[in-house]
């Protein structure tokens, strides 16, 4: 029976929220999904971040459909895989009173079955910032996509700008390789104080949790310099740098003014800059960016 016949009734019958936790499952679901289905990929402990991309995604169309799957191959050998943070019962009720129509949660061995071999590789925008810093991420985050978007079927995809470099690779993996997938982008959703919501943001002790302000601070100087008429983009560079260098425990990976689209080095800004920052504070790493113009 088709499901969007008979979504929600009248607003107060809930419609249960169907889990998939097999790819077979989630095909046979899929089949059964009528007119638009719109897609929020996320790796779990959810937050206002990934809500407001669900929330741009149920007003766009007639299913919801959100991935819960902490993806291995996007993580270092060294990094936080393991003890990235997971609590599924908080996820799936944020997911039903979001109103999600289905969450696909796959295991590992299911998306990653033995003998698995195929790769997607974006060349080029995944060669700096992140993709310099965290070699082999993008691959794991191209394909991880890729698969799930041929697992989804989804009309419209839906992507944080927290996360600016991703989007670019995601775009030119949909482009080149002629998904018919619609990229939309959400906005940075923030604490009150400025910081951008991540599921790391755990992570932080209260100390580290103060000093990580320098990163939304440093952004907002960078657009306060912007607005003033500065176009040097090593100046504005060297500011940032200078700022979250003194603050204490603080360690910058980078600071980046690049051209939005291909994420090259700026030396002046014609008409748009992305300005984005990775630092690690403690054993917590954030990144967070700011387009100017
Ligand atoms: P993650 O679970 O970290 O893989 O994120 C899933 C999706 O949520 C990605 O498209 C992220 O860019 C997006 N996202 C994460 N944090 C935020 C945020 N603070 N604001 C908006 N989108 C976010």
């Amino acid at each position: 029976m088709a499901l969007t016949a008979l979504r929600r009734p009248t607003p107060l019958i809930a419609w249960p929220l169907e889990i998939a936790e097999t790819v077979a499952e989630m095909r046979r679901i899929r089949r059964h999904l009528d007119g638009t289905v719109g897609f929020v990929p996320t790796m779990g402990y959810l937050h206002e971040g990934h809500l407001s991309l669900v929330r741009m995604a149920r007003e766009a169309n007639d299913a919801v459909v959100v991935s819960i799957f902490v993806n291995p191959t996007q993580f270092g050998p060294n990094e936080d895989f393991e003890r990235y943070p997971r609590d599924a019962e908080v996820d799936l009720r944020l997911l039903r009173e979001a109103d999600v129509d289905v969450v696909f949660f796959p295991t590992v061995g299911e998306i990653y079955p033995p003998g698995y071999l195929t790769c997607v590789n974006v060349e080029d925008v995944t060669d700096r910032l992140e993709g310099a810093c965290r070699p082999g991420h993008f691959r794991g985050v191209a394909t991880v996509v890729a698969k799930l978007f041929n697992i989804v079927q989804p009309d419209r995809a839906y992507f944080g700008q927290k996360d600016a470099q991703q989007v670019v690779v995601i775009q030119k993996m949909v482009e080149d390789l002629n998904m018919p997938v619609e990229i939309l982008v959400g906005e940075t959703v923030r604490e009150p104080d400025g910081l951008a919501m991540s599921s790391r943001n755990v992570y932080l002790s209260p100390d580290e949790r103060v000093r990580a302000l320098v990163l939304s601070r440093s952004l907002r100087h960078a657009q306060a310099l912007f607005a003033a008429g500065e176009r040097d983009a090593g100046r504005i560079r060297c500011e940032l740098e200078a700022r979250i260098a003194a603050t204490p425990g603080a360690a910058i990976d980078y600071v980046s003014l690049a051209d939005p689209r291909t994420l090259r080095e700026l030396d002046w800004i014609a008409d748009r800059a992305l300005v984005s920052l990775a630092a690690r504070f403690g054993k917590t790493r954030l990144i967070d960016n700011v387009l100017l113009g």
